[in-house]
């Protein structure tokens, strides 16, 4: 069942269609024999596999959520026996009990596949080196991409996250050409490469591969500046598969989902129906093709849109935007509701300011409070007052958002993140 990456993403629409309705029948039925949880979610809402023919049946099926993974933790979802398995992987537990996830060897080679998909997408071959700063072990990204650069045939720099400094010397000595990390990761690598005295755009650094945190247009404009490379976004979850669901090609306009694999949907996150073609809702996912932990109609959290044109680089599946945030970070402030992701696409319009910020949200009596710590830029010599003033007016413009407080401070005065995904909201209402 492996496709030879280079012809599959260039499927006909009507023959790419057929795979997936058949992938769709054989993926029902499995989780269906297989899985309990499943067979009674299929009992409950009337609906055998039989009833399943085409994906434009998916809507009869009921969705799986995270508190599913949870409540059948460890295991229960899992559709083989624990021989089966040849890899497991959990996602960060922030709060309770970690997701896990389990892989046969069809589903390694196949996750290896999908991660090749994306190099080729962002231009790489067998003679790039990658520097993997993403974090080994449970998490799903540094193994990820380090099992699927090594198909490829690229060579690995294995060091994960953190030790920044060593990650700025190995990627000048040993010539990495494209490295893969979070987009805050990215900026503070080009910080410490400045600070130990490197200029970070001459660093062999050519493409830059970002993904598991949100990244703005702006944002991403920084990395590539500031790293003298053309930034690429990956996007991917440990319920799936882990990264490798969705890359973006040079073309850069969205990531292309494997579409034979992973079956895409987006819906009204209140009402759970599919909106319209080319309009923003939460992302729904589908596998078609894993054997250890199928997954019917996965409630991501992930808002974006979908493009279903045929993209400039050839590739015929379909694009996802970048993720404009979580359905679970949509925050409510006095009324009004805003994604930290719209707050520092305005943020960063200002040339004076550094891509580093921090919301801070309180309640005082009934009252929300929102703070906002933004950073000025290194070389901003301008009048401060101007600066908070002109912030302000665009913040109350574009997204009708008032803070109480507006702090600019120094350049490196919010705390970087080394390892982990960054956090930027501190809600304590
Ligand atoms: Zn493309």
């Amino acid at each position: 069942m492996t496709d030879s990456g280079a012809d599959v993403t260039r499927l006909p629409r009507t023959e790419l269609r057929e795979r997936q309705n058949s992938r769709l029948q054989e993926t029902v039925r499995h989780a269906y024999e297989n899985v309990s949880f499943y067979r009674d979610r299929l009992a409950a809402a009337g609906v055998t596999p039989d009833d399943v023919t085409s994906v434009d049946d998916l809507t009869k099926l009921p969705f799986t959520t995270k508190e599913d993974f949870r409540d059948n933790y460890p295991t229960d979802l899992f559709a083989v026996d624990m021989e089966a398995l040849v890899r497991i992987h959990a996602s960060s537990g922030t709060t309770g009990k970690p997701k896990i996830v389990g892989y046969t060897e069809n589903d390694l080679a196949r996750w290896q596949e999908v991660m090749c998909r994306g190099f080729e997408a962002a231009g790489l071959d067998t003679s790039d080196t990658l520097q993997n700063a993403y974090g080994y072990g449970l998490f799903t990204g540094g193994l990820g991409f380090h099992d699927g650069a090594t198909a490829m045939g690229m060579a690995v720099v294995p060091v994960g996250g953190g030790q920044t400094q060593r990650q700025v010397e190995l990627l000048s000595d040993l010539e990495a050409t494209a490295i893969c990390l979070t987009p805050s990761y990215a900026l503070y690598l080009a910080e410490t490469a400045a600070e130990m005295g490197y200029d970070p755009a001459e660093l062999p650094v050519e493409t830059v591969l970002y993904g598991a945190e949100p990244c703005t247009e702006p944002m991403r404009a920084e990395i590539e500046d500031r790293l003298g490379a053309t930034a690429v976004e990956n996007y991917g979850l440990s319920e799936i598969i882990g990264p490798g669901v969705a890359a973006e090609c040079r073309a850069q306009t969205g990531m292309h989902i494997w579409e034979d694999q992973f079956y895409p949907e987006v819906i009204d996150p209140q009402t759970g129906d599919p909106v319209g073609e080319g309009e923003e809702g939460e992302l729904v996912l589908t596998t078609l093709t894993k054997e250890a932990l199928p997954v019917l109609r996965y409630r991501t959290g992930d808002m974006t849109t979908l493009e279903y044109d045929t993209c400039d680089c050839g590739r015929t599946m379909v694009r996802m935007d970048s993720v404009t945030g979580r359905t679970d970070d949509l925050l409510i402030v006095r009324g009004v509701n805003v994604y930290p992701s719209e707050i520092e696409s305005v943020v960063l319009e200002f040339d004076g300011v550094a891509p580093h910020y921090r919301i801070d949200l309180s309640r005082e009596g009934t009252m929300d409070r929102l703070e906002l710590t933004v950073e000025l830029a290194e070389e901003f010599d301008g009048d401060r007052s101007a600066l908070r003033k002109s912030l302000l007016d665009r913040l109350s413009n574009v997204l009708s958002l008032e803070p109480d407080k507006l702090d600019l401070v120094a350049p490196g005065a919010i705390e970087r993140t080394e390892v982990g995904k960054v956090q930027r909201v501190y809600d304590r209402r």
